[in-house]
């Protein structure tokens, strides 16, 4: 990790210290991915980058089937856990529990992986609950596994996005959807992916999620606590995104995560009967 984005995480503790927690957990999971990082060996199979064809409002893979190393993760996941499980931790007791299904089970690992990837919500939980973990840290886990993948597998195909014409709510690239929006320059919105991380240019009078663009249906509230924080909303399909002004923010965090550290939007969205937006 860089010493820029640990000398972040320190202002964002003091700015924001209800996240002091998850702050601290994001800063030791990127400083040990990056020490483990020439280690991890990740296959990637140059026939899948030749072959992709790509076709009109297609993403060039989707969510279930792409082409990541799964052993790779799988082993990597059994790392991080091995890593924190090492630290101490509230949750050390769930984690140990969690490692030694891991050591036990080969297939668990897999299992969890895929039930993520097909946003199978209910498998996540059942897993997680089985071995006393909070669900979203399960998943937490399940992402940075599979980050370096993810990472190789953006960088091979990158070039093969139709980025001028593509003009949908889910991502190119893995066909998520998005977690995060922000406004840039101009006041243009991009969108980040909840999976890949791609981000894509997309109208800001139009919600990503149902392609609603009456401006009577649209609208947002602003963070009274921070300025440039907000969340826009579509009342026609009740769902949201969190926003972030970067023309305002002095230095933003990675997107991936200003969206672990602004919950408390999620709670004001959910408080006005908004859904998540991935649900
Ligand atoms: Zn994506
Ligand atoms: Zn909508």
């Amino acid at each position: 990790m860089s010493d820029e984005l640990s000398d972040q995480i320190d202002r964002l503790i003091q700015k924001r210290p209800i996240y002091k927690n998850a702050l601290s957990i994001y800063r030791d999971l990127m400083s040990f991915l990056r020490e483990i990082e020439p280690e991890i060996q990740y296959v990637m199979k140059d026939e899948v980058v030749h072959d992709i064809k790509v076709k009109e409002g297609f993403p060039l893979f989707s969510r279930e089937d792409l082409p990541l190393d799964l052993k790779a993760a799988s082993s990597l996941f059994k790392r991080l856990l091995e890593h924190l499980t090492s630290k101490k931790r509230k949750d050390k007791e769930a984690l140990e529990k969690t490692l030694d299904r891991v050591r036990t089970d080969s297939n668990w690992v897999k299992s969890v992986i895929t039930a993520f990837l097909t946003n199978d919500e209910t498998t996540i939980v059942k897993m997680a609950e089985k071995v006393d973990l909070e669900p979203m840290v399960l998943k937490f886990l399940t992402h940075m596994a599979l980050r370096p993948s993810l990472n190789t597998l953006k960088e091979s195909v990158i070039e093969k996005i139709q980025k001028d014409s593509w003009n949908y709510g889910y991502c190119p690239l893995c066909g998520s959807s998005p977690d995060m929006a922000y406004l840039g320059e101009e006041g243009k919105r991009f969108l980040h992916c909840e999976l890949c991380g791609y981000e894509w240019y997309y109208p800001r009078l139009k919600c990503p999620f149902c392609e609603n663009d009456e401006p009577k249906k649209l609208g947002y509230f602003e963070s009274e606590e921070e300025e440039g924080f907000r969340v826009d909303f579509c009342k026609k399909c009740n769902r949201y995104i969190k926003t972030l002004d970067m023309r305002v923010i002095e230095a933003p965090a990675p997107l991936e995560l200003e969206n672990l550290i602004t919950l408390h939007l999620d709670m004001l969205a959910h408080d006005q009967g908004f859904k998540n937006p991935q649900s």
